[in-house]
């Protein structure tokens, strides 16, 4: 690991003036995923400003009906918070099927935004890499590519967005809060992440200096019809290989409202609106869920290796509609999400 200064912030404003003030700085909150990218020397910030003593630690109600989560919050803490288990339970169950139990104790809501790629190539810095150094080339691109991306990809990178949380996120159309050095601004949670384009070493759509302080839920939660399908290869803690979140507003068997988004199969969170719009006034039937995913994954495509994510995205929609509608997760689904 190389050589770094360290400074506690005890305000939002001192941490962005900091920040300012060294160029090569490093924001750090339960450091799970910067540390380990320190010590494989894929990152190296020359100063790290410690965020856990800032007051951005709360889940409270919104005036408006949702619900704030301060961006410094553990995701230990956001998923046991009973306002999130009874609001917002698609949420929960998106957080409790990442990592473990210990990391969620330290990962901050903050910190899981932007956690970096899991891309093996990606961390390993004999091999080339575009996110990691711009320009030198994708090796996942007729390489091993079996964990990458089928959606939205480009010639320079098919990396997959890692978190869990923000797929959840994603379906429930939370809002970003972040303050910089121009000042607070709020940003949607589906414009937050980007795609890789021919600029995949910007994961996200954060200014220069830019801070999360905290993430809006709107009142809506979806809380009748749910469901987080996480796909992975082992049962343990593991990335997702496809994950769906489903939420689902239901008149009878008639769909008033859908949202979708997937993980695993994208460099962001991905949604489909049309296909969301598609399955409004349908009756929820496994029909309509096989003709929804079809829709959704008509332009994906695999590089080899990773082939077979297609098929398991399309049956994993399928599947995760169906539970959100009986609400009825089914046993190996409760354990594979439960990791206990
Ligand atoms: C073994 C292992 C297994 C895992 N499995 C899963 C999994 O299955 N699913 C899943 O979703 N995740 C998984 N994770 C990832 C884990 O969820 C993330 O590492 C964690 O959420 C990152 O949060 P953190 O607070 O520790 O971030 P840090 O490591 O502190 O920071 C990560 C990045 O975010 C930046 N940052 C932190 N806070 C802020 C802020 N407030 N504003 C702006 N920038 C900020 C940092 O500068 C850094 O670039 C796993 C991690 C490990 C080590
Ligand atoms: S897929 Fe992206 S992260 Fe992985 S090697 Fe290619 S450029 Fe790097």
């Amino acid at each position: 690991m190389n050589p770094f200064t360290y400074s506690h912030a005890t305000a939002v404003d001192d941490a962005v003036r900091d920040k300012a003030s060294h160029p090569d700085a490093a924001y750090i909150g339960g450091g799970t995923n910067l540390l380990d990218l320190m010590k494989e020397n894929v990152e190296r910030p020359t100063h790290l400003i410690g965020l856990n003593r800032l007051p951005l630690a709360k889940i409270q109600n919104n005036p408006e009906g949702g619900l704030r989560l301060g961006a410094l919050a553990t995701n230990a803490d956001t998923a046991w918070h009973p306002e999130v288990e009874k609001r917002y339970p698609l949420l929960s169950q998106a957080i409790l099927a990442g990592a473990s139990p210990q990391l969620r104790n330290m990962a901050t809501n903050g910190g899981n935004l932007m956690q970096r790629t899991r891309c093996y190539y990606f961390y390993d810095t004999a091999t080339p890499c575009n996110k990691r150094e711009p320009g030198s080339g994708c090796s996942a691109i007729g390489g091993y590519n079996r964990i990458h991306a089928i959606l939205g990809t480009s010639q320079s990178c098919i990396a997959t967005h890692p978190s869990d949380m923000c797929i959840a996120l994603a379906a429930l159309e939370a809002v970003v809060r972040v303050s910089g050095p121009n000042g607070e601004r709020t940003i949607d949670f589906t414009d937050f992440h980007r795609l890789p384009g021919n600029a995949p070493h910007i994961d996200n759509t954060l200014r220069p200096g830019e801070l999360i302080t905290g993430l809006d839920l709107p009142a809506k939660g979806f809380e009748k019809n749910y469901s987080y399908l996480k796909l992975r290869d082992r049962t343990s803690y593991a990335f997702a290989l496809v994950s769906v979140a489903a939420a689902l507003e239901l008149d009878g068997n008639t769909i008033k409202e859908a949202r979708l988004a997937l993980g695993g199969v994208a460099h962001k969170p991905w949604r489909d609106t049309d296909v969301e719009d598609s399955l409004k006034g349908q009756p929820a039937t496994a029909e309509t869920f096989r003709k929804a995913a079809t829709q959704l994954l008509q332009g994906a495509r695999g590089f080899g290796s990773n082939d077979f994510k297609v098929e398991l995205a399309k049956r994993a929609i399928v599947r995760a509609l169906k539970q959100a509608t009986e609400m009825k997760q089914g046993p190996t689904d409760v354990f594979l999400n439960s990791n206990p």
